[in-house]
């Protein structure tokens, strides 16, 4: 993707909201003087302020930029940013085909062939991250798009971080949260390695395997780590499974001495080719339906009340001056 000439929101169309985040919508766009579409993430900095987050921010702004060198086939691009007195805008790649996550919920649990199709690319856009030092962190179905080929692009890159070794800070959704990760002693690349496993039994079963209306209850479903499968759960899914959920990170596929060669040359993968994959010129299991390039149906409707826009209050220097 090309950098984008532009510095203002008046360089775009802005149009329909495809989801929401925590400190604001992502929105539709299209950009006037090429008529390019993209996902616009607009934050808002005053909640960014009032929750603490703008380190974070600077720190997914730094990592999508230093990604979108790369141009990773299952990573989105950020082809610019800038900002108002109000907002933060990431100007980003569209992922057009919807969440992965709608899809899951729709199919209620996938087919041993599909949620191996898509957890190979989540071991290949980790393979990537990890070789860079970023350790992702927020891995879920929600962050997790469909293409309009239905290959995966991940998104939202906010808990993302780079750390060569170990990091203290607690974040994660209680659903994938990892067991070193609560215990606070410090965690590195291994927790996402910890999520992909949860992901494939969610994929395979329709529920994460630790699950409680209360997080607190599911935090010690995670400590205590006992896994139930259903009888369909495949047997080389089972056992990789059980490999990635490994509370000893001594012994978690993924963070051994092979790193991720241990996960790809496991026999659930035994038919996968993975450089065709990386190529995408695999055929995906699930095609998103698209009258167009600019159909946003495979998202859900979001109210699209206009907000006022109200500028940051701070004390000292403005913390978005060096953004
Ligand atoms: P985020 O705040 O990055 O988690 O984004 C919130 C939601 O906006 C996501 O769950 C998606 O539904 C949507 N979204 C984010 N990025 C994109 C994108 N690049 N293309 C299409 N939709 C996106």
């Amino acid at each position: 993707m090309a950098p984008l000439e532009c510095s203002s929101i008046a360089d775009f169309d802005v149009g329909k909201t495809l989801g929401t985040g925590s400190f604001g919508r992502v929105r539709f766009g299209t950009h006037t003087g090429t008529n390019q579409h993209f996902a616009i993430k607009m934050l808002r900095k005053r909640d960014v302020i009032k929750s603490n987050q703008v380190e974070h921010i600077k720190s997914e702004k730094k990592i999508l930029q230093t990604l979108s060198k790369d141009q990773h086939p299952f990573i989105v691009n950020m082809a610019a940013v800038f900002q108002d007195p109000c907002y933060i805008y990431m100007i980003i790649e569209v992922v057009i085909g919807g969440e992965f996550f709608s899809y899951l919920r729709n199919a209620v649990k996938f087919d041993n062939q599909t949620a191996r199709f898509y957890a190979a690319q989540v071991v290949l856009i980790f393979e990537h991250l990890h070789s860079m030092d970023i350790i992702y962190r927020d891995l879920k179905p929600e962050n997790l798009l469909l293409d309009r080929e239905g290959y995966l692009k991940i998104t939202d890159f906010g808990f993302a971080k780079i750390v060569p070794f170990k990091t203290y800070t607690l974040c994660g959704t209680p659903e994938y949260i990892a067991p070193e990760v609560l215990l606070q002693k410090g965690h590195g690349k291994g927790v996402d390695w910890w999520t992909l496993g949860i992901l494939m039994y969610e994929m395979l079963v329709g529920d994460p395997p630790f699950l409680d209306a209360d997080p607190i209850q599911i935090y010690q479903q995670v400590l205590q780590c006992k896994l139930r499968f259903t009888r369909s759960y495949d047997q080389d899914a089972k056992s990789l499974t059980k490999k990635l959920l490994t509370p000893d990170l001594t012994k978690r596929y993924g963070c051994l001495k092979r790193g991720a060669l241990d996960i790809k040359t496991s026999h659930w993968f035994d038919d996968t080719d993975w450089e065709a994959l990386l190529k995408r010129k695999l055929d995906a299991p699930i095609k998103p339906t698209l009258k167009s390039n600019t159909d946003t149906s495979n998202f859900e409707a979001y109210p699209e009340d206009v907000e006022k826009a109200v500028p940051p209050e701070f004390d000292g220097p403005d913390p978005f001056a060096d953004f």
